[in-house]
């Protein structure tokens, strides 16, 4: 979204029925891209009800769990590339009063991340290398979704699974039925070609 105009757009997106605001935190060393902070969580959180969702694409993200909660993450997401003590960071979260959530690159096998299932509310499958808008979904991280809804219903039924990168009406179906519940679009919502509401609409549509 324009970040000058931050407040509209998620006006825009509340009132286009979203779910919740995720927002991308970078810090220009776990990815080469720097966006905003804590400060920003928030002035968003000053700007909607919606749920805030936090992706952590930072070094060292134990340091900064008090500091993003505080500001207004209900779900706070952390790499398990990023984490030399996942398990206890993901305890600090939930202890900070978040919901804890895991993600992992298209490169790091499932198997990273088994171990945390059953301490996390959410889990979140990249499906494009973390660090910019506007990539291509790669396609075998359908598979990796399937494989890990499985493993979800058996070991932690009401977590959530949630898909992140690329997603877009052409594809946001297969997406779904690969086992996803929760769906993160930036480029495919806020772009200069289209208004926010008829590009919800278009990814509802092609969900029915
Ligand atoms: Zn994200």
């Amino acid at each position: 979204a324009d970040l000058l105009r931050l407040g509209e757009a998620i006006a825009q997106a509340e009132a286009a029925g979203v779910d919740f605001i995720h927002l991308d935190i970078m810090d220009g060393r776990f990815v080469p891209t720097i966006t905003f902070g804590p400060l920003m969580v928030s002035a968003v959180r000053r700007a909607t009800k919606l749920p805030i969702d936090v992706h952590l694409m930072i070094v060292e993200p134990e340091r900064h769990i008090d500091a993003f909660v505080e500001a207004g993450a209900d779900v706070l997401t952390v790499h398990v590339e990023a984490c030399v003590h996942l398990h206890g960071t993901l305890q600090s979260i939930a202890a900070a009063g978040a919901t804890p959530s895991v993600t992992l690159n298209p490169a790091t096998p499932l198997v990273a991340i088994e171990e945390v299932i059953p301490v996390v509310g959410q889990v979140l499958v990249m499906s494009v290398n973390p660090g910019y808008g506007g990539q291509t979904f790669i396609p075998s991280a359908l598979d990796k979704i399937r494989r890990l809804r499985a493993l979800l219903d058996e070991r932690n039924p009401t977590c959530r699974l949630e898909v992140d990168g690329g997603i877009k009406p052409g594809n946001i179906r297969r997406v779904v039925e690969a086992g996803a519940d929760t769906i993160v679009a930036g480029s495919a919502i806020y772009s200069d070609d289209h208004r926010v509401d008829d590009a919800v609409q278009k990814l509802r549509d092609a969900l029915a």
